[in-house]
């Protein structure tokens, strides 16, 4: 929503008339994505929102080595209502099977995780709290701290679970920061095998301690991972894509107006360099060619290969808001007309695209 200077409203408006102009009947639900802060709690609840992702990504630790009782009692201890005797006593105890055995917890870890996540406790408690008082219709929650730097370890995510549900909270999914890459666009990079051993660590801490979905974020464009991914969680999984079908649009302008993904294009390799430092991204300009290289009837392998494709998907913000000095967004607007005019072809690739999300998913039991 930042990034295209748009408001939760006119969103969730633009959405609904979509799901009415498609002839969709169903129920539906929005998911405001990332909060960060108790304003914009507000302003989703107020447009209606049902799902929301309590983001305490800021108030994440970077933790390395032994934590000193010095370092401990920085914690915010009231706000947690704990201290660290009660903290290491709760542990001490506490046992949750993972493959078949108790996971172990030592003090050091356990000290670890408190450390490192803490304060994102106190936070996500504090914008639960708001967020449960306010809302006036029933609400989905989702806990993320996807977006940090360094791995969630399954000891920390027991920590965390425990804390939250010490402290009242209910929720219905929890996105760890997971172990490989999660790149907009692109396919997971890392080991499989790994990710599948960690995930499936993750399910079991899900279904001991709720059950809750477990969550991934950045997941559009995971084909690697997908059958893995249902299977580690026996499907009680929450698969977030992003710019999902922005990308299928480009696909489009590329196909039938290839000026106008010209432009797109440049723009958006003009803006990677600021989108960067905003994004986990790897591709690399240089190994993306000059749109004045590449034929008509090739720009569809721009939409396809990895470097440029992410280029392009970071890059929406910087297209669609760009504005001409009579602030009118040409290039949005004439997106939005290429798309009208091959609403057939837009719909076809669409289905193609997200049904290759979601198949692997699918209930196939009779
Ligand atoms: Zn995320």
């Amino acid at each position: 929503m930042e990034r295209l200077e748009r408001e939760p409203q006119s969103v969730m408006d633009d959405a609904t008339f979509g799901c009415l102009q498609a002839g969709w009947e169903g129920a539906v639900g929005a998911d405001a994505d990332h909060l960060k802060a108790i304003g914009e709690i507000d302003r989703c609840l107020a447009a209606g929102f049902t799902s929301f992702t309590l983001d305490p990504g800021e108030h994440v630790r970077d933790v390395q080595g032994v934590v000193t009782d010095a370092q401990l009692l920085e914690l915010p201890w009231a706000e947690l209502e704990d201290d660290p005797a009660s903290m290491a006593r709760r542990y001490a105890d506490l046992v949750v099977e993972v493959a078949g055995a108790p996971l172990p917890i030592p003090e050091e870890e356990l000290r670890r995780a408190a450390a490192k996540y803490g304060a994102a406790i106190a936070y996500t408690v504090t914008m639960y709290r708001h967020l449960t008082t306010e809302a006036q219709y029933p609400i989905e929650v989702e806990v993320s701290v996807d977006e940090t730097e360094e791995p969630t370890t399954l000891v920390e995510h027991v920590y965390m679970a425990t804390e939250m549900k010490r402290l009242g909270m209910n929720w219905v999914s929890f996105a760890p920061r997971y172990i490989g890459g999660f790149e907009k666009g692109v396919d997971y990079i890392g080991d499989t095998t790994l990710f599948f051993e960690s995930l499936s660590g993750h399910a079991q801490i899900a279904q001991a301690l709720g059950p809750y979905k477990i969550s991934l974020h950045s997941g559009s464009d995971k084909f690697s991972i997908y059958e893995l991914a249902a299977s580690a969680t026996g499907r009680l999984v929450h698969l977030k894509t992003s710019g999902t079908s922005y990308l299928t649009a480009l696909e489009i302008a590329a196909r039938f107006e290839p000026s106008l993904f010209r432009e797109i294009y440049d723009l958006s390799r003009e803006a990677y360099r600021g989108a960067r430092a905003s994004y986990q991204v790897s591709a690399q300009l240089d190994r993306t060619p000059d749109s004045r290289e590449v034929p008509d009837d090739r720009l569809g392998s721009l939409v396809t290969a990895a470097d440029s494709r992410q280029i392009l998907h970071v890059g929406y913000g910087a297209v669609l808001t760009l504005e001409d000095s009579q602030g009118v967004r040409r290039i949005s607007d004439s997106l939005r007309t290429a798309l009208g005019s091959h609403v057939a072809e837009y719909e076809a690739a669409l289905e193609t695209h997200i049904g290759r999300h979601l198949a692997p998913f699918a209930d196939t039991r009779a």
